[in-house]
């Protein structure tokens, strides 16, 4: 299986939807955030498209990368799950090292917040990383779905109908 940026994320909000989205379960809702998320990425960036590429490593879509000067641009709507989206960019300065660009570093981006957060890849942190590709692979080749995270750190997740029908 390709663990991609996206799994990344979610392996450090919910296991669970880790699992659901890699064994193909989607909801209606997921596609609408993909929607969104990609007018976000239209609306922050009309004008600059011209110095960003989108580039494919490994099965993992960086949207906004800017070879010039080897820099992932990443766009967020809110920092409520911070950690996972340098997590996420992590994983993608990651790649490109595999892939023989050292040195690239990552800025996530807010545009609603007006914030930014820069990201850097240290050596001591690429075992870490692997140790995570390790942990997705077999979180979601496990038979068993994980359990359910609390009820209140749910609200926003595309699963919630599934995780807490009837409740
Ligand atoms: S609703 Fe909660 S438990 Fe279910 S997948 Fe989403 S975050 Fe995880």
């Amino acid at each position: 299986m390709t663990v991609t940026g996206s799994l990344i994320g979610m392996y450090h909000i919910c296991h669970r939807e880790l699992w659901l989205h890699a064994n193909q379960i989607r909801m209606e809702h997921t596609s609408e955030a993909v929607a969104e998320g990609k007018q976000l990425h239209e609306r922050t960036y009309p004008q600059r498209a011209e110095r960003f590429r989108e580039i494919e490593l490994e099965g993992s879509k960086i949207d906004f990368y800017d070879p010039h000067n080897k820099v992932v641009h990443e766009i967020k709507k809110s920092d409520k799950f911070e950690h996972s989206h340098i997590a996420q960019v992590k994983f993608y300065l990651y790649l490109l090292r595999r892939n023989g660009v050292e040195g690239a570093t990552g800025v996530i981006e807010y545009p609603k917040l007006r914030q930014t957060e820069r990201v850097e890849l240290t050596d001591e942190e690429v075992p870490q990383i692997e140790q995570w590709v390790q942990d997705i692979q077999r979180i979601v080749a496990d038979e068993h779905i994980p359990e359910r995270l609390k009820k209140s750190k749910c609200r926003s997740c595309s699963y919630f109908d599934f995780c807490y029908v009837g409740e």
